[in-house]
């Protein structure tokens, strides 16, 4: 088996959150992505339900940051996205950087473009049961 064939062609589930488009910046988060190689395979604007925002982070359902994080996810329309490529779902957690947009390096885009641990713009599948999982959820056409 050669390298190559040991990458794998991954999708993962990408929210691009209600304070980017608040924000006009659906266009500069989704450029990162696709100026990175990543082909976008499903797209919809979609105003997120607490029904739909208590599925997607069920792991999160108890933590004392969840109901400010479902006012949040809930206050105005997202940006699903699904996207594909070369190990997608490592490539774009790369890309997002770390959860607090304080603490996230330069270069990302959650260190370049948030000040803050919930408000930091955009979501990615943390791997690729999540991702599997999120994409049914949210896309269930092609999930
Ligand atoms: P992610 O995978 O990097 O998005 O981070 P998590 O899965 O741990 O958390 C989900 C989302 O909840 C984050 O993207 C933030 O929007 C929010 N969040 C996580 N941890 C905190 C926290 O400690 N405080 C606040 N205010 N929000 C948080
Ligand atoms: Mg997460």
């Amino acid at each position: 088996m050669t390298a190559a064939a040991e990458v794998p062609t991954q999708r993962s589930f990408v929210l691009i959150k209600p304070d980017a488009v608040r924000r006009g910046l659906v266009g500069a988060v989704l450029s990162r992505f696709e100026s990175k190689g990543l082909t976008v395979v499903a797209l919809q604007l979609r105003q997120v339900s607490e029904e739909l925002a208590d599925a997607h982070y069920a792991e999160h359902l108890d933590r004392p940051f969840y109901p400010p994080l479902r006012r949040f996810i809930t206050s105005g329309p997202s940006v699903a996205l699904v996207l594909e490529g070369d190990e997608a779902i490592e490539v774009v957690r790369s890309l997002n950087g770390a959860t607090d947009g304080r603490k996230a390096a330069p270069g990302t885009i959650r260190g370049d473009l948030s000040l803050s641990n919930r408000e930091n713009l955009v979501h990615g599948s943390d791997s690729p049961e999540s991702a599997a999982r999120e994409i049914a959820l949210w896309f269930p056409e092609i999930g």
